[in-house]
């Protein structure tokens, strides 16, 4: 096990301890080298943003302007006269094919990128592996949404951008209660952690804050990737919270305790509940949005993309491009919403951890992939998370505080 956080002289506690310079004596501990790499893919990533954007908005136009998902339509028409099998065969059609266009941008972000910045760690064979899963996945998943959404429009002409919202938000509750138990086990492998001298502390933490959990879960992130992370996810009996093997490898155990106190802080604030109210506000506007738009553009071009209604299966590229223009323009919102509950998950796993320095080792050990220093207006539209500086500094300001504390330190 990695030993005890070391502590630089300017952050250990003394009668003229300073937030500030703690903060800084902490930052400086990051080589100049190793803070342009992380900078350079963190902000390389803001691009990827609007070049993804990009990139699927000229994937959905070519399948709709060259007629192609007309023709996907026609050739599930000639198969078969049932409705729902012709939505079904159109899916089948549209995913796979959507994900070899895309394909050059995935490959390039997903793996040489990401192996340019040293954080993977598969060779092709098995990071193509990977992919196939995902379009299987993929596969099933659009399926059952697919499905459903369109005998949703069928059944209610007039109503079903609301029936529709309601319909997506079952799907999200669906995917959050099957994506721990069935889906993440495709990629990874899921162990319960047995080590006690690990999970004890942690099972203490649990139970003094309220949380009935008798396990806790690793998984093989490594498999993919060399980042340190944790997380809770699941909903209400497949809740659970999962630490990866690179925080367990490299995390001293101050830091794995102050991460721990985090995820918790996501339990006991409900966050994930929180999250779906949040989620049926952004969806239901979402499809307030496609059902205007929708209805705009198919009077314009409507009969150029041989698109008939909006009951035709033909549409999904259309219906995919409104959907992540919406996404697109609300990024800056989505990032506040998490990044806001993140900061609460920050205060709680403080004071529930009691591991300032800990916590501060880990903003620096995801500082290998997060940009650690941004401007304000920088990190309100990209930081899912609190920069790594506004972490540190978070825990610094606790350390002040609590130094008159007893018992404290
Ligand atoms: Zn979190």
């Amino acid at each position: 096990m990695p030993t005890i956080a070391t502590v630089p002289s300017t952050a250990k506690p003394s009668p003229n301890f300073n937030a500030e310079a703690a903060t800084n004596a902490w930052m400086a501990e990051i080589p100049a080298a190793s803070k342009a790499h992380s900078d350079a893919y963190f902000e390389g990533g803001y691009w990827l943003i609007l070049w993804d954007f990009l990139y699927g908005v000229a994937v959905s136009l070519l399948l709709l302007q060259l007629g192609w998902s007309a023709a996907m339509r026609d050739l599930a028409e000639r198969i078969t006269r049932f409705r729902w099998l012709q939505t079904l065969f159109y899916l089948g059609e549209y995913i796979p094919l959507t994900a070899i266009l895309t394909f050059p941008l995935t490959v390039y972000e997903g793996f040489f990128r990401e192996h340019r910045y040293g954080l993977a760690t598969q060779t092709f064979g098995p990071w193509m592996g990977d992919q196939f899963k995902a379009l299987l996945v993929n596969l099933v998943l659009g399926a059952i949404i697919g499905l459903l959404l369109l005998s949703v429009v069928r059944r209610f002409r007039g109503t079903w951008w609301i029936w529709g919202s309601l319909v997506s938000l079952l799907f999200v509750v669906f995917v959050g209660l099957v994506g721990p138990v069935y889906l993440t086990p495709i990629f990874n492998t899921v162990t319960k952690l047995e080590d006690p001298k690990v999970t004890g502390p942690i099972l203490r933490l649990a139970r003094a804050n309220g949380i009935p959990a008798k396990d806790v879960y690793e998984i093989d992130a490594s498999r993919q990737t060399t980042r340190m992370s944790a997380n809770v996810s699941g909903l209400g009996g497949t809740m659970r919270i999962t630490l990866n093997d690179n925080l367990l490898k490299r995390g001293s155990p101050e830091e794995i305790l102050s991460v721990m106190g985090h995820e918790m802080g996501h339990y006991v604030l409900n966050h994930v509940y929180k999250a779906l109210l949040f989620s049926s506000v952004v969806i239901f506007l979402a499809f307030a949005w496609i059902r205007w738009s929708l209805d705009w553009s198919l009077m314009r071009w409507g009969a150029k993309w041989r698109v008939r209604d909006i009951a035709d299966p033909a549409i999904v590229p259309l219906v995919l491009l409104l959907g992540s223009l919406f996404v697109f323009v609300l990024t800056p919102v989505l990032n506040t919403y998490v990044r806001t509950a993140e900061y609460e998950a920050d205060m709680y796993g403080l004071n529930a951890s009691r591991q300032p320095d800990g916590f501060a080792q880990g903003a620096i050990h995801l500082g290998e992939y997060r940009k650690m220093k941004p401007g304000p207006i920088e990190e309100w539209i990209f930081f899912d998370h609190p920069s790594g500086y506004n972490r540190i500094y978070a825990a610094m300001r606790w350390k002040a505080e609590n130094l008159q504390t007893p018992g404290a330190n």
